[in-house]
This record gives C-alpha cells, sequence and structure tokens, in this order.
C-alpha cells in the first residue's frame, strides 16, 4: 500500500520537477504591489518642505529622531513619546548595536563590559528569527534553546532558567506574530516575563516588534506597555523593543525605533553619538508626511492586508488539499505577520526542502529557525508566501506538500 503511494507521488514528482519551476518562498520580503502601496513616499517630503519644527532635516544632529514621526510610532507601541527613538533603516541595526554595546562597554547594571564575563548565554525561543540566532552567535553568546507554544515561551523552564544562571544575560522575543510561527504572546506570559527574578541584573529582552500592526485580520492585536509593566516589577530597564517600517513602507528604506527605559535610551545615545552624527531625518519626515498619523498607519497596513492575506489563504488550501488526509504534517494559520511553520514527520525536514529545490522551489534550509541551524528533530519548515504572485504560492505550496509527503513515505518505508 505504502509502496504503491510512493511511486504515485513519485511519478507526480517527476512530472513537477520536469516542468523547470523557479520559485522561492525563503525570505519575508514584501511583494512589488507591496512596495507598490508606498510609491508615493518617493514624492516626499519634496522640494521645500524641509523644517520640523524647529529642525531642518537637511543638516546634521538630531540622534533621536523626528519628534513628528516618533509620537505615530510612540501611539502605535502605547508608550509615552519621549520614549521612543527613530533611527536609519533596519532594526537588526539596532539589535546588533544593542548586543555590541553590551558586550563593549556594559549595560547600565551591568558590573563589567559583557566581554569580559567568563561565559554569556541567550535563551532563544524555537522555532524563532535565524538573523537574531546569528548576531548572538557572532558574537560567541552560547544560546539555549526555548520551547515556543502558540502563546509564548515555555515559562516555566525560562524562569527555572534564568532565575540560577547568572550568565544568562537575555533572550530574544517576537511577542506579536512570530517569526516563524505567527505565536502571540498572551497576557500571562508578558507579566511573567516583565516579573520574573533573574540571576543577571543586566538580564535583558529584545523585545522585537516587527510586526506589531501587520495584521491578516481585520483587527490589530493588543500591544502590551512591556516598560510599565516591567517597572512595576521593580525591572525598569529589562526591556529593549524595536520595530520599523521595512515591511510598512520599503524594506530597504524604511525607518526604525527603539523603545525603553530613560536609562536605556540615554545609554543607547550616548553610544550611537559616537558613531554618528545623525539619523536620515529626512527619511523621517517623508515617512511623517506619508502616513499624517497613527491611522494611517493602520489604514495602510490594511491594505496590505488585502494583497497578502489571499497568499496565506492560498498556502493554507494548497497544504490542506496536499496533505490533509495523511497524518504527516501540520502547519500553522497565522493571523499576521510574515510567515508560515511547517511541521513534517521527524527526520524528514531536510528531505523535504532538497526534494522542493530540485522542483525548483526554493525554501529556507531545515533547521534554519534554530540556533546554529540545528533543529534536533529536523522537523520544522518556514515558508515565506509574501513575495511571489498569488498563482505562483499555490503552485509552491503544493510542491512543498508533494514533497513533504513523498518524504514522509520514503521515511517510512526505510524503517
Ligand atoms: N525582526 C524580525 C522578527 C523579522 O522577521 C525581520 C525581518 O524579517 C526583522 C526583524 C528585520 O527588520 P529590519 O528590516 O527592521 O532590520
Amino acid at each position: 500500500e505504502l509502496a504503491r503511494l510512493e511511486s504515485q507521488l513519485a511519478a507526480e514528482y517527476d512530472a513537477l520537477a520536469d516542468k523547470g519551476l523557479a520559485l522561492d518562498l525563503t525570505r519575508g520580503k514584501p511583494s512589488p504591489e507591496q512596495l507598490d502601496l508606498s510609491e508615493r513616499l518617493l514624492s516626499l517630503p519634496g522640494e521645500g518642505d524641509h523644517a520640523a519644527g524647529k529642525t531642518d532635516v537637511r543638516n546634521y544632529g538630531g540622534g533621536a529622531g523626528l519628534p513628528e514621526l516618533r509620537s505615530i510610532i510612540a501611539e502605535l507601541l502605547g508608550v509615552e513619546a519621549d520614549r521612543v527613538i527613530a533611527q536609519d533603516n533596519a532594526s537588526l541595526s539596532i539589535m546588533y548595536d544593542l548586543l555590541t554595546f553590551s558586550m563593549l562597554f556594559g549595560t547600565p547594571d551591568s558590573q563589567r563590559a559583557w566581554k569580559d564575563e567568563p561565559v554569556l548565554r541567550w535563551l532563544c525561543p524555537v522555532p524563532g528569527y535565524d538573523r537574531h540566532f546569528n548576531i548572538t552567535e557572532a558574537l560567541g553568546i552560547e544560546m539555549i534553546p526555548v520551547p515556543l507554544g502558540p502563546t509564548g515561551p515555555d515559562m516555566d523552564e525560562v524562569e527555572r532558567l534564568v532565575s540560577n544562571d547568572p550568565s544568562i544575560k537575555g533572550m530574544w522575543c517576537v511577542p506579536i506574530f512570530a517569526n516563524p510561527t505567527g505565536a502571540v504572546y498572551d497576557d500571562h506570559t508578558v507579566s511573567r516575563l516583565a516579573r520574573m527574578a533573574t540571576a543577571a541584573p543586566d538580564f535583558r529582552i529584545v523585545w522585537d516588534n516587527a510586526y506589531v500592526v501587520h495584521t491578516l485580520t481585520e483587527d490589530f492585536p493588543k500591544v502590551p506597555d512591556v516598560d510599565t509593566l516591567a517597572a512595576e516589577a521593580g525591572h525598569p530597564n529589562r526591556f529593549w523593543q524595536v520595530c520599523s517600517t521595512s515591511k510598512i513602507t520599503f524594506a530597504g528604506a524604511g525607518v526604525s525605533f527603539f523603545s525603553a527605559s530613560r536609562a536605556n535610551l540615554d545609554w543607547y545615545l550616548g553610544h550611537t553619538s559616537v558613531r554618528s552624527i545623525g539619523p536620515n531625518k529626512v527619511n523621517q519626515l517623508a515617512h511623517a508626511r506619508f502616513f499624517g498619523d497613527a491611522d494611517g498607519v493602520r489604514a495602510h497596513m490594511l491594505r496590505h492586508r488585502e494583497v497578502i492575506a489571499p497568499k496565506f489563504e492560498a498556502a493554507a488550501a494548497a497544504l490542506a488539499h496536499r496533505l490533509g488526509e495523511y497524518d504527516v504534517a501540520r502547519w500553522t494559520r497565522p493571523e499576521g505577520g510574515y510567515f508560515i511553520d511547517l511541521e513534517v514527520v521527524d527526520g524528514t525536514a531536510t528531505e523535504t526542502v532538497r526534494l522542493a529545490k530540485e522542483a525548483g522551489v526554493a525554501l529556507t534550509p531545515a533547521g534554519s529557525a534554530y540556533p546554529y541551524g540545528k533543529d534536533p528533530e529536523d522537523r520544522h519548515i518556514r515558508l515565506a508566501p509574501t513575495l511571489p504572485p498569488l498563482a505562483e504560492v499555490e503552485t509552491a505550496m503544493d510542491v512543498v506538500g508533494l514533497c513533504a509527503l513523498l518524504a514522509a513515505c520514503r521515511g517510512a518505508l526505510a524503517d
């Protein structure tokens, strides 16, 4: 029976492979249609429009960024406007800075620079974002995986680890529409993260709100004010929150933001003022003009949703069509963000990705959602359906489903 299914699937696979497909589901990039939604930005702020209050945006200075834009983002994050600073185009750069500044100089709560600590460890909810893990790996910080469920990381495990080990200096978190599972941390999880006792006095949580307004439904997620929660619990400097307009306007030419306690912001700006005389305020003014206000951002995000929600639906339908009748795979149905996490039969993710590649569908390498690229179960595959046109998403997902099934079948036959 199984052998018959395998030969049937293999025949179908060979026919597909002969089609010479060239499809790409690797990276969470906005599609050209999404970029077009922000085309007007290319003409902003426009000739003659360069004053924001007393600031001439064309000149040096203003390290914390333009108040006009900061207040819009502050409203979206639910924090005071003076608790958000605006920087250049990538929140990943802010995250890299936060960790490197800590390594070189220590945080305001550190006894010494992190580089002078004998061992450094970092908690990594998994599956997670590969570029986060690249930063900690590059800096020689040992990564400890913690399971991530649909409402947040395994908090019993997190509390157990951080309360005992002072070398654990921090944790990566994507609290809303996590990359790649779409998980949204619930209130209880957020409260435990804010309150938990840590052995390290300078413990930090990188609170990466990359998808804070990136809804796939009509509703926007509730955004917890983590700084207030942490301050109430006696840990005022615990959270480093970041976000950006990379997937709101232009991924290569947006604005990034950092929100934290006054002490954290002053510390950060103290170091950035040494490496730059100020961020690109012309682009910040352009963004302020483009959005108008926080509701302008929300309205804009609903237009993104119109473009990408059908792709997520098509992806789910294709996977269900191909895999629904077999008990060999599960996949997430995110309500926002950019990714679907596909879980295949243990030990077959690498083979599924290989088969897909041979058939002309590029996927992120199996294991990439894990520290050091190692998924111990070889089970997770991150799928990114936003970039290709709708019809290609359908075809590519069908190929992925077929490959997962074929790999499962061959695995079972080999046992
Ligand atoms: N954080 C997460 C969770 C992401 O998924 C991404 C991009 O995929 C980024 C950050 C990158 O953000 P930026 O473009 O602001 O550097």
